[in-house]
């Protein structure tokens, strides 16, 4: 991906908060995964996911960190760099689209974090439950260590997989604003709805990206690998049935990212959400 030419947004990092604490058996990697998750609504309330209401369910204390530092765009480095130079991409996107949905804008927060941290809204922020968007302050959540792990784990690599990550996180901000992520009920099938339309937002991002000509050689099927790795299939190795996935097939997952890219329309993205 190109990005010599972009200036990094400001980012808050958070960092050393303490020991990673444990969190309860029964979710292992496969359940934790993913990403992209975290059907979480704001205020922690009843439709939180499973992963949402493990988080709600730990308290606050010694080893949570709770404020960042805010670091400049300018002095960004590495991974923290491409997540800067990112959300300037992804905000000067979704500024213009917004004036289309005609909703109000405001660009959501980005958090580096590495160990348990506080949300406003969602609970404890725990590295293990991958990226993740809370409605409640309005932030993203990354723990880059941790996605480091899931890249291996997962097979998927790339920036543009990250950009994939990202602009799918981001996604949820904009279906916070559009008021989707408060519509309660649902369960399973409307979450699958929810994060398909994610998958979609992030592709028709994707799709501005390959106008600007920022996209290189191989940069589309980085995204498309790792929308087919975090399918809800995929991760279970197949033994999941239907009515337990919360974030949809992979090939629901590429589909969606396809329909995102080709159009280069997010009101295409009719998911049902
Ligand atoms: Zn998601």
């Amino acid at each position: 991906m190109r990005l010599d030419d972009v200036n990094a947004g400001d980012i808050e990092v958070r960092r050393g908060g303490g020991s990673k604490a444990a969190i309860g058996g029964g979710l292992g990697l496969g359940g934790l995964l993913l990403l992209l998750v975290i059907n979480m609504i704001a205020g922690g309330g009843g439709n939180a996911s499973d992963i949402g209401q493990v988080l709600n369910g730990l308290q606050q204390g010694d080893g949570v960190s709770v404020e960042g530092e805010t670091v400049r765009g300018d002095t960004l480095e590495g991974q923290e760099l491409f997540a800067g130079k990112m959300m300037t991409l992804l905000g000067a996107y979704w500024g213009d689209e917004a004036k289309a949905m005609d909703i109000k804008f405001v660009e959501p927060g980005f958090v580096v974090f590495d160990s348990p941290t506080q949300t406003g809204g969602c609970g404890v922020g725990q590295p293990e439950a991958g990226p993740f968007y809370c409605p409640g302050d309005q932030k993203i959540y990354i723990d880059f260590g941790f996605y480091s792990q899931l890249e291996s784990q997962l097979g998927f690599d790339g920036d543009f997989a990250m950009a994939y990550v990202i602009a799918h996180e981001y996604g949820h901000h904009i279906q916070n604003l559009l008021g989707v992520m408060d519509r309660r009920g649902g369960g399973n099938a409307q979450s699958v709805r929810v994060e398909l339309q994610a998958d979609c937002f992030a592709g028709a991002w994707a799709s501005s990206a390959k106008a600007d000509g920022r996209l290189e050689a191989g940069d589309f099927d980085e995204a498309i690998r790792a929308a087919n790795a975090v399918g809800d299939d995929a991760i279970s190795g197949g033994r999941a049935g239907r009515d337990t996935f919360t974030h949809g097939s992979s090939a629901e997952r590429e589909k969606w990212f396809r329909q995102g890219f080709d159009s280069g329309d997010p009101s295409s993205c009719r998911t049902g959400a």
